[in-house]
C-alpha cells in the first residue's frame, strides 16, 4: 500500500489519505539531509539558537492549530493536545540553549594541551509511535538538531499530520531545508531503510519493545548509535499508611490518561492488603467521574482509542468472563470506545497483570508488606515508570530506590518534564532522552592533543 487514509477515532469519518515515500524517496531524503547538515554544523553556534527559537516561536503561534490537528487525527482531548503542541515549543526552546553550551573539557595532561569536543554524529533518524506523535518527535528531535544534527522522522502509519505539519513551521520559520524531513511510510520501508542506510548515524525509536529489539539487532550490522523508548506496565503503589483519599483520588488519571495509551500509564495499582477494600470503596467514585467523550469538548478527559484495529486489541483483554471489579463511561456508536476499566484478577500472573494492554485498563493486586510490594513491582520485563503513595518518607526512598524503573514519582504521578532524564529499565528501553544531557546523546566525543614543546 502506497498511502494510508486517516479515520477520526472519535467518529469514524474520514480525515485525510496521505501518500507514503518509499526506498528510493527515503535514499533522497538522506541525501538532502547529509548535505543540510554539513552546513547546519557550521552555523555560528548563536545563529543555531537563534533558529530554533524561531522554530519555538512558529509552533507556539500554530498550537491551537497543531492540537486541532492532533485531536481530528488521534482522538486525544483537546485539552491534552494543547498541552502537547506547548510541550513542543517548550522543549525548542530548552535545548535552544545547547548550540551555545556544547562544553567539552580542558584535561590537565604532560607536555601539552588535552582538549575534548562534542561532534555531531550526522544524520539522525527519529522513528515515533502513534501514542503521543509531536511530543515524542520533539523529544527526538530537538535535542538532535541543538547537537548539530540533520533529522529525519517517520511518524506512525496511523498519526502522521502533527509531524508533517511540524516539518512545516520549521521551514516557515527559517530551519534550511532538507535539515529537518517528516517522512511519511510503513515501519518496515522508511524505519527499516533508517537502520540499513549508512548515512544515518543513530536511530531514536519509541514503540514496542519486539520491534525495538529488531531495530537494536539492525543498528549492530553498523554500530548504529541507537536510543530505545519501548513498553511499560508500571506499578503505583499504595502503602496503608498513605493518604488513601488522594492516593484514589489520582489514580484514574495515573492510567486513564490518553485512554491509557501511554508508557508511562500506571496499570498495575498495588494496594496493601489491609486497606485493599477501602481503596477499592474510594477508587469506584473516582473512575465513575472520569469524563469520557467527545475530543473537541474542552470538559473531556479521555478520548477514544487511536483505530479499530488498536480497539479490538484492548477489547481482548475484556472477554465477557474478565475480573471486572467496576466500570466508569463510554459513549456508545461511532468511535473507537472502551468505558475506564477496573480489573481485580485472582492470580499474579494473569496475562492482564504481565502484558501491556496500552488501553484504558488497570488491574489491582494486594501486598502483604514492603518487601512484598517490591518484589511485585518489580516481577514484570518492563522497568519504565511508577508511582508511590505513604507518609513514611523512609520507605518512600527505600522504595524509590528498590523499584527497577527509570521515573518514579512519591505521592503524585509525574507526568514527564522535559528538564529531567526519561527512559526505561531492563526491556523498557536503552538510552536516556530529554534532561539536560540529552544534546550529548546526538554527538561523539573526540579527543584532541596539541603539543606545546
Ligand atoms: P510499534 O508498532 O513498535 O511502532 C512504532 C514505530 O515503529 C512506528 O512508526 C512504526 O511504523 C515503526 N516500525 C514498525 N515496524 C518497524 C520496523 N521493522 N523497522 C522500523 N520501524 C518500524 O509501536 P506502536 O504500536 O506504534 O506503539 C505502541 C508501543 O510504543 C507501546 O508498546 C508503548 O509502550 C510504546 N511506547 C513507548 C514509549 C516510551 O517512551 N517508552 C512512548 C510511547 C509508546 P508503522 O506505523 O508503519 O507500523
Ligand atoms: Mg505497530
Amino acid at each position: 500500500m502506497n498511502s494510508y487514509t486517516i479515520v477520526n477515532p472519535a467518529d469514524e469519518s474520514i480525515a485525510e489519505t496521505i501518500e507514503h515515500v518509499g526506498v528510493d524517496e527515503t535514499d533522497e531524503a538522506i541525501a538532502r539531509a547529509v548535505t543540510a547538515q554539513k552546513l547546519w554544523a557550521a552555523v555560528d553556534p548563536a545563529d543555531k539558537a537563534r533558529m530554533l527559537r524561531r522554530f519555538a516561536a512558529a509552533v507556539d503561534s500554530n498550537r491551537e492549530n497543531l492540537a486541532g490537528i492532533e485531536v481530528r487525527n488521534s482522538g486525544h482531548p483537546i485539552t491534552q493536545a494543547r498541552w502537547e503542541a506547548g510541550h513542543v515549543r517548550d522543549v525548542l526552546e530548552y535545548y535552544s540553549a545547547a548550540p551555545e553550551r556544547l562544553f567539552g573539557q580542558q584535561i590537565p595532561v604532560a607536555g601539552g594541551i588535552d582538549l575534548t569536543f562534542h561532534e555531531p554524529l550526522g544524520v539522525v533518524g527519529v522513528i515515533t509511535p502513534w501514542n503521543f506523535p509531536m511530543t515524542i518527535g520533539a523529544w527526538g528531535f530537538a535535542p538532535a538538531l541543538a547537537a548539530g544534527n540533520a533529522v529525519l522522522l517517520k511518524p506512525a502509519e496511523w498519526t502522521p499530520l502533527s509531524s508533517l505539519r511540524l516539518a512545516a513551521l520549521a521551514l516557515e520559520a527559517g530551519l534550511p531545508d532538507g535539515l529537518f524531513q517528516v517522512l511519511p511510510g510503513r515501519g518496515s520501508v522508511v524505519g527499516t531503510r533508517f537502520v540499513t542506510h549508512p548515512d544515518v548515524r543513530k536511530i531514536v525509536f519509541t514503540g514496542s519493545t519486539a520491534v525495538g529489539k529488531q531495530i537494536m539487532a539492525g543498528c549492530a550490522e553498523q554500530v548504529k548509535r541507537v536510543t530505545l523508548e519501548l513498553g511499560g506496565k508500571s506499578a503505583n503503589i499504595v502503602f496503608a499508611d498513605a493518604d488513601l483519599e488522594r492516593a484514589a483520588a489520582a489514580a484514574p488519571s495515573g492510567v486513564f490518561e490518553n485512554a491509557g495509551q501511554d508508557c508511562c500509564a500506571r496499570s498495575r495499582i498495588l494496594v496493601q492488603a489491609s486497606k485493599f477494600d477501602r481503596f477499592l470503596e474510594l477508587l469506584e467514585p473516582a473512575v465513575a467521574a472520569v469524563t469520557v467523550g467527545d475530543p473537541t469538548d474542552p470538559a473531556t478527559e479521555m478520548g477514544p482509542l487511536v483505530s479499530r484495529q488498536h480497539h479490538a486489541a484492548v477489547s481482548a483483554y475484556l472477554p465477557a468472563d474478565a475480573p471486572v471489579a467496576f466500570r466508569g463511561h463510554a459513549p456508545t456508536g461511532p468511535g473507537f470506545w472502551v468505558a475506564p476499566t477496573v480489573l481485580t484478577p485472582a492470580s499474579r500472573t494473569d496475562r492482564c497483570v504481565t502484558d501491556e494492554i496500552f488501553g484504558p485498563v488497570v488491574v489491582v493486586l494486594p501486598f502483604n508488606d514492603e518487601a512484598d510490594a517490591v518484589r511485585l513491582a518489580n516481577d514484570t520485563q518492563y522497568g519504565l515508570s511508577g508511582s508511590i503513595w505513604t507518609r513514611d518518607v523512609g520507605r518512600a526512598l527505600r522504595v524509590a530506590r528498590g523499584v527497577e524503573s527509570g521515573n518514579l514519582s512519591v505521592n503524585s504521578h509525574s507526568s514527564v518534564r522535559y528538564s529531567t532524564p526519561f527512559g526505561g529499565f531492563k526491556q523498557s528501553g536503552l538510552g536516556r532522552e530529554l534532561g539536560p544531557d540529552a544534546p550529548l546523546n546526538f554527538t561523539d566525543t573526540k579527543n584532541v592533543f596539541i603539543a606545546v614543546d
